[in-house]
């Protein structure tokens, strides 16, 4: 039996280069129901980006603790870094009802897949090679070689995108983040969530023949 009484976990993966980070944000803005999830990582922060904020920035060694202590709901090793979301970072949002959203790769993806119920996935697609290949060529300022690598970790990114529930296509910026809000906002009318959500309502429509979730 489904008892979807706690909140979403939306999980969102894309190949760099599909702009899903800027897409992320724009739908953090509008929505303000959604939490998104710091990640811990040992890589360098980059300027402009905050400890605490972007990232929980720790060394290796720390990072193997948490491993230990049993505190990530999911880590993986991306371009040689790793990455982890902790419980605590999504379960005491979710537990709350609120919906949390995890920006993460595939294996990540995976692993949280495995371990939580109730979970939807979404992977972020460029709307060809061409325009990929231009987004990684970015200002012009790098070699042939780092472009071709580049262009190879988002065709393996890529090759998992038949692993998630939707698929969308960042071709037209506002279309995209319309199907990204589409998604949340058909997860909420869910019959589940539904009764979760309005339980009193429901039970005064049918003189308490539906009220809530049990
Ligand atoms: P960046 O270093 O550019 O912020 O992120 C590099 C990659 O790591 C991206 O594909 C991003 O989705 C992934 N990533 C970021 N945080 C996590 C995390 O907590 N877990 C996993 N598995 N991947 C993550």
């Amino acid at each position: 039996m489904e008892t979807d009484i706690s909140g979403t976990l939306y999980i969102v993966s894309a190949a760099s280069g599909a702009g899903k980070t800027s897409l992320l944000r724009a739908l953090m803005d509008r929505d303000p129901r959604l939490v998104i999830s710091v990640s811990h990582t040992t890589r360098a922060p980059r300027p402009g980006e905050v400890d605490g904020r972007d990232y929980h920035f720790v060394d290796d060694a720390a990072f193997s603790g948490l491993v230990e202590a049993g505190a990530f709901l999911e880590h993986a090793r991306v371009f040689d870094r790793r990455y982890g979301t902790t419980h605590a970072a999504v379960e005491a949002d979710l537990a709350a009802g609120r919906d949390v959203l995890v920006e993460i790769d595939w294996q990540g993806a995976r692993q949280i897949r495995e371990r939580l119920e109730e979970t939807v996935s979404v992977f972020i697609l460029p709307p060809s090679r061409a325009a990929l290949e231009a987004r990684l060529r970015g200002r012009g300022q790098d070699s042939e070689a780092v472009i071709a690598d580049r262009m190879r970790a988002a065709v393996s990114e890529m090759r998992h995108c038949n692993e998630y529930d939707y698929l969308v296509w960042n071709d037209d910026f506002d279309t995209a983040l319309a199907d990204l809000e589409a998604i949340v906002r058909a997860r909420r009318l869910r019959r589940a969530r539904q009764f979760h959500d309005h339980g009193d309502t429901l039970g005064s429509l049918t003189d308490g023949a539906i009220a809530g979730p049990p």
